[in-house]
């Protein structure tokens, strides 16, 4: 931690760090100068896996486990959301909302897994973000009528694929990965197909991997693995892989994805909440695997704060007699550095040529006065609407609070008319819903 410094930045880059970077004490007038006196300069927080559709979805249920949270919250959702495909309307929606949360709160960039399109990507741009769409796939494991074959799977991801790629190409901030659902959600051939499809276009794999031992379980009857190891046995695991969740691992799992340098990404917050366990952070980063963090769906969590995640995975660790298991810089480095490199970013620390993505962090707050030791403070004690300013990609797209690109109002109404809509569509037949289902009007 240095005190008292400057930042320096060109174009995109971070070119320099520390004082007097300028000669002189004129500042020339092509420079833009933030004064951030009071404030703590940090590396762009990184939501390293994500559903930002759910964003429409939050609050609802916590009583469940994952697959029936998943029947009772998710599918109904996305199945009348799919009757349109893509669902244009709530991916532009839930993504706006979602991104302006996340800006607020000083995340830079994310990982968001399903249900992103070419809307959602005009969304991401448009708020100045910077965003990986994980594009889902799979062709076993859900209800029947939102099934595809292993064909039309794959037919409807590569035209996506298409699409979003050509997107990529006008906008640096966007980038993709494929995102096979679960080991168990897709057969062998898609699994094959996933990582041939990977190969050719150069694109990184990103799934979700071991999050309850219901899972677990089942892998190994159907394929007598565990989860890392179907994965490992078809070829997917390598250090362009992140895995989310990752909670039942052994240590024959966690040497396997040390062995490949694959990439675990921690969701402690979704983890507790739909009660799938503690992930073995502490092992993982033992044995040198650069654990990322994420929040996981909004639907699960159900905030998009990195400060507040940050805390969970430290408490997580220490609650089981453990204070050492993980510390608030181990935390704070699964945030930032590690998050960069599931991102495939050359990112997340302030550096010389480093991407200048950065959260700047209003200190003068009565919950973060002294400031003895920053990294500490700012993880146990630091909040997301602490953030005062956020600068992605050298461009600055928050300031004050305030979301520099996008109207913050008109997206929380779009969010709301259609979140609430769409509700009541998809769940009128579901009074278990929380019993909510007369209230979905309510503001
Ligand atoms: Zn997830």
């Amino acid at each position: 931690v240095e005190r008292d410094a400057d930042v320096l930045i060109e174009g995109q880059h971070i070119c320099a760090v520390g004082r007097q970077l300028l000669e002189g004490d004129a500042v020339p007038g092509s420079l833009t100068v933030i004064d951030a006196r009071g404030q703590a300069v940090i590396p762009g927080l990184v939501n390293a896996h994500t559903h930002l559709y759910q964003s429409l979805l939050r609050g609802l249920r916590d009583d469940l486990t994952l697959e029936a949270w998943l029947n009772a919250v998710v599918f109904p959702f996305v199945k009348q959301s799919r009757a349109v495909y893509p669902d244009r309307e709530v991916m532009a929606a839930a993504a706006r909302v979602a991104c302006a949360e996340m800006l607020k709160n000083g995340t830079t960039s994310f990982i968001d897994m399903e249900g992103s399109c070419d809307a959602s990507w005009a969304a991401w741009r448009e708020m100045g973000i910077r965003g990986t769409a994980a594009m889902v796939i799979s062709d076993k494991g859900l209800p029947e009528d939102m099934l595809l074959s292993q064909a039309a799977a794959q037919a409807r991801l590569l035209e996506r694929l298409q699409g979003g790629l050509e997107a990529a190409s006008r906008c640096g901030l966007l980038s993709f990965m494929l995102a096979p659902a679960t080991p168990l959600m897709c057969s062998r051939g898609l699994l094959e197909w996933t990582r041939e499809t990977a190969d050719r276009f150069g694109l990184a794999i990103h799934t979700h991997a071991a999050e309850t031992a219901r899972e677990v379980r089942e892998t190994r009857q159907a394929t007598g693995l565990s989860p890392i190891g179907w994965l490992d046995a078809n070829g997917l695991l390598s250090p362009r892989t992140t895995l989310a969740h990752c909670v039942h691992v052994d240590a024959e799992d966690v040497a396997t994805l040390a062995g490949r340098g694959a990439i675990p990404v921690h969701c402690p917050k979704s983890n507790m909440k739909l009660g799938s366990g503690r992930a073995p952070v502490p092992d993982m980063l033992a044995a040198g695997l650069p654990v990322a963090l994420a929040n996981d769906g909004p639907a699960s969590n159900d905030l998009l704060d990195m400060f507040e995640e940050m805390r969970a995975a430290v408490l997580l660790q220490k609650v089981q007699g453990r204070p050492e298991a993980l510390t608030a810089r181990a935390a704070f480095c699964m945030a930032t550095e590690n998050g960069a490199r599931a991102c495939g970013l050359n990112a997340g620390t302030i550096d010389p040529g480093r991407l200048a993505d950065l959260t700047l962090v209003d200190l003068n707050q009565p919950h973060l006065t002294p400031d003895h030791d920053l990294v500490p403070l700012l993880v146990y004690c630091g909040k997301g609407s602490d953030v005062n300013t956020v600068i992605v990609d050298g461009h600055v797209v928050v300031r004050d609070r305030h979301l520099m690109l996008t109207d913050e109002a008109e997206i929380i109404k779009q969010a709301r008319e259609v979140g609430c809509r769409r509700y009541e569509q998809a769940y009128q037949t579901r009074n278990n819903i929380q019993g909510r289902h007369s209230n979905a009007k309510e503001p």
